[in-house]
């Protein structure tokens, strides 16, 4: 099998036979004329295959190393939702990371609930919590490492041998840190999920999302989904897409190196109160990131000291990052996880599991580093009080 970066650029792409187009076109068609009654060239209507779509899918197919394409979606919770209606029926349990995007907590609470769907959530970074919280009911373990916005990690080889040992199916939403950075099939996983909309497209330009799975049943089920419902990812996202996972194994490296630095410039700094990042030394599972990623990948929790006070400051008191929802594409973006991503749990959930009031996640984009530590180091003596003048901090 090709390397990485070879797969990412003409992984599952061919130039356009009839042109020689060496991009695969954007195929801007609802429909495609039938050769005869019952003769069709592979493509019927847009909504159940197309073919800038497809080569997408097979582009993330080889991405992750699967004998079967990914399936594309208009979104992270359309791939996440597909995974949902169609591994599960009524009476099924699902067995869930208690941190994880905020829109797949609504997913379960507000529309699968129900359909007679149970959520259960468990602090999947412990082996043990995630036994005790499998039964014979749970169809679907679903965890999502590192997690939004704590960073919190599970090790995906225990996670999945505990999903298996209860006749259960694991998917991992690998959206934080690519194919590039971590292989959960490799790690024992069965289906894997992402958003696109993050590191994958990379340019904040598109929506998207995709999910994998290398059993030839389950990828049917998935596919009836994905044409019934009507989400499949467009022909335009599809090609954007594209265009963005050729430089994907580049950009991560250096969202990651930047990171890092961002990260031990943060933890140095006398307004920071705490930092994690997942291949900082201090982060509590540095030794289970080391062995599972490839890097740290781009996302840094950390709290400035003073409180939600202080948090807003900082927010509103960056120029060069953003204040802005969504992570992992170029530029670099800060959100207010209690306020933002994370506002669909209640205040006191959000608290147990340590996504405080005060807590700010970065998503470290690819401007020099230099300067994003400049921004960030001025903001935060802006959140801290102390203003800068010429000559000297008054
Ligand atoms: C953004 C995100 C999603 C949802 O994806 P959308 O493309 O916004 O629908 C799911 N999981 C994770 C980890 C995310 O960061």
């Amino acid at each position: 099998m090709p390397a990485f970066e070879t797969r990412s650029i003409h992984g599952g792409i061919v130039p356009d036979p009839v042109t020689g187009a060496i991009l695969t076109p954007i195929f801007q068609s609802t429909t495609f004329v039938q050769d005869g009654v019952g003769k069709d060239r592979g493509y019927t209507y847009t909504r159940c295959g197309n073919p800038t779509v497809a080569a997408l899918e097979r582009n993330l197919g080889e991405l992750e190393g699967s004998p079967l394409p990914a399936l594309a979606f208009a979104s992270g919770m359309a791939a996440i939702s597909a995974t949902l209606f169609a591994l599960l029926s009524a009476g099924d349990e699902v067995v869930v990371s208690d941190v994880v995007y905020g829109g797949t907590i609504r997913l379960l609470r507000r529309v699968l609930e129900k359909f007679g769907v149970r959520a259960i959530l468990a602090d999947t970074s412990r082996p043990e919590a995630l036994a005790a919280a499998v039964s014979r009911r749970t169809r679907l373990v679903l965890v999502e490492t590192p997690a939004n916005p704590t960073l919190k990690l599970t090790d995906v080889r225990a996670a999945a041998e505990i999903a298996h040992s209860a006749g259960a199916r694991l998917a991992v939403d690998n959206t934080f840190l690519t194919p590039a950075l971590q292989s959960p099939f490799e790690l024992g996983a069965d289906l894997v999920v992402y958003s696109t909309t993050k590191y994958i497209e990379g340019h904040n330009a598109t929506v998207g999302g995709a999910v994998l799975t290398r059993d030839r049943e389950e990828y049917d089920a998935l596919r009836l989904v994905q044409k019934t419902i009507g989400f499949a990812q467009s022909p335009f996202e599809s090609w954007l897409t594209l265009q963005g996972v050729k430089t994907l194994g580049l950009r991560i490296a250096r969202h990651s190196e930047n990171a890092l630095e961002v990260a031990r410039f943060l933890e140095g700094h006398p307004a920071v109160a705490s930092v994690r990042y997942p291949w900082l030394e201090s982060f509590p599972q540095h030794d289970l990131a080391r062995r599972q990623q490839k890097a740290g990948g781009g996302i840094v929790s950390f709290e400035v000291k003073g409180g939600v006070e202080a948090s807003v400051r900082f927010l509103e008191g960056v120029r060069l990052a953003k204040l802005a929802e969504n992570l992992g594409a170029v530029e670099s973006l800060v959100t207010h996880p209690a306020t933002m991503t994370h506002a669909s749990y209640a205040p006191e959930e959000r608290r147990a599991l340590g996504i405080s009031d005060g807590l700010v996640r970065l998503s470290v984009g690819l401007e020099s580093v230099q300067d994003l530590v400049a921004d960030l180091d001025g903001a935060l003596d802006r959140a801290a009080g102390r203003v800068l003048v010429a000559g000297g901090v008054r």
